[in-house]
């Protein structure tokens, strides 16, 4: 560390997690004349082969958090399940970390982030909060069924998830679920699934990209189309909700919002990410500054970039062995190919992306 803000190219930004948000983070970090150093337990991660330097080690290994914090003049993540007391950690060394471990507390946990964004004005499905079986039986009376039971926790791409169909099963889901600390979720009658990614800056200011719609398989995002079909009443709404979140965590760094959209025209938020998220990837070649770019700038102090679009995008996450297909889809003029450097093709593995570019 020996730089303030706005820190000046050759300075060395410090990434907790090493996939393919890292990777795409260091890239645009290095456009910019910065340095990365990556911090992933994994050898060989896609980050790394992009990155000045890796620290191979656990997130919670003091001596790498240490080297770390002496390496960076600001540390960020790419995937929320950093433990919080890493953060806390990097902070009590010195090391600037943004966005703040509040933002990463509250997106740990379903129900803090719930109850964070009805604190902050923003709707959300009714839930309630499940502790034991009991809890579970008395939390469907409440909700009523259908409901969604979710473990508080490390849920990703849909796991950790299941429906309670009759009000008597609640606590036989919640076994199903490990008795782990869980929330049961009112259904989102919605007719489209949205989201937000928006930026605040170290000065306050604020930079929010067109709406994405997004279309899930499986519970792994599929694709998602760009800028979404949206009356000016409904990208208002959804602005103003990407402005109470960050403004109320005093947030740095970009964000993703998931929201649900109700036939009656309100958005409900789902879920926030406080990172670079997956439905932001069409703004690499939709917009005038991309969601990884306009991160980087954020944490560094730098002033936000223009987010508007200059094409329609259609983003098609390549899962598996769909990325076998580089050759063809390189070929195609309207397609932008985006591989993740991955080793190994598992059935669903997010190998890398295309954008389809149609004019606006
Ligand atoms: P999540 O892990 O919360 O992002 O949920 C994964 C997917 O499950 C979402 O993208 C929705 O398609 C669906 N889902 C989540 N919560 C609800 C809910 N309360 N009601 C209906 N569908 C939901």
């Amino acid at each position: 560390m020996e730089h303030g803000f706005p820190l000046p190219p050759g300075a060395v930004i410090g990434i907790l997690g090493g996939g393919q948000l890292g990777r795409m983070l260091a890239l645009a970090a290095a456009r910019l004349g910065f340095d990365v150093a990556i911090l992933t337990p994994e050898t060989d991660a896609p980050a790394s082969r992009v990155a000045r330097q890796t620290l191979v080690g656990a997130y919670d290994d003091p001596d790498a958090l240490a080297r770390l914090a002496d390496l960076s003049d600001v540390i960020t993540y790419e995937f929320e399940n950093v433990p919080a007391a890493a953060v806390e950690r990097l902070k009590a060394l010195g090391a600037p970390v943004a966005p703040s471990g509040l933002a990463l507390a509250v997106a740990q946990d379903r129900v803090a982030e719930k109850t964070f964004l009805n604190e902050a004005g923003v709707r959300t499905v009714a839930f309630a909060t499940v502790d034991s079986e009991d809890e579970a039986l008395e939390a469907a009376r409440l909700i009523g069924v259908p409901a969604l039971m979710k473990t508080r926790r490390e849920g990703y791409d849909g796991k950790g998830q299941a429906w309670v169909e009759h009000a008597a099963d609640a606590g036989a889901v919640f076994a199903g679920l490990g008795g782990v600390p869980c929330i049961l979720e009112a259904p989102a009658d919605f007719t489209r699934e949205l989201s937000i990614i928006a930026a605040r800056g170290r000065d306050g200011a604020l930079a929010v990209y067109p709406l994405g719609e997004n279309h899930h398989e499986g519970g792994v995002l599929r694709r998602t189309v760009a800028p979404a079909p949206a009356a000016a009443a409904l990208v208002d709404q959804a602005e103003r909700i990407a402005a109470q979140i960050l403004g109320r965590l005093d947030y740095v760094g970009v964000i993703g919002i998931e929201l649900f959209e109700l036939a009656d025209g309100r958005l409900l938020a789902n879920e926030i990410a406080p990172r670079v998220h997956n439905t932001g990837h069409w703004t690499q070649d939709g917009c005038e500054v991309c969601q990884f770019e306009q991160h980087i700038r954020a944490v560094a102090g730098w002033p936000l970039g223009p987010t508007a679009a200059h094409a329609r995008v259609e983003m098609v996450n390549l899962l598996g062995a769909e990325a076998e297909a580089w050759l063809k889809l390189a070929g195609e003029a309207e397609t932008r190919l985006h591989l993740y450097g991955k080793r190994e093709a598992l059935p669903g593995r997010k190998m890398g992306h295309v954008n389809r570019l149609s004019p606006l």
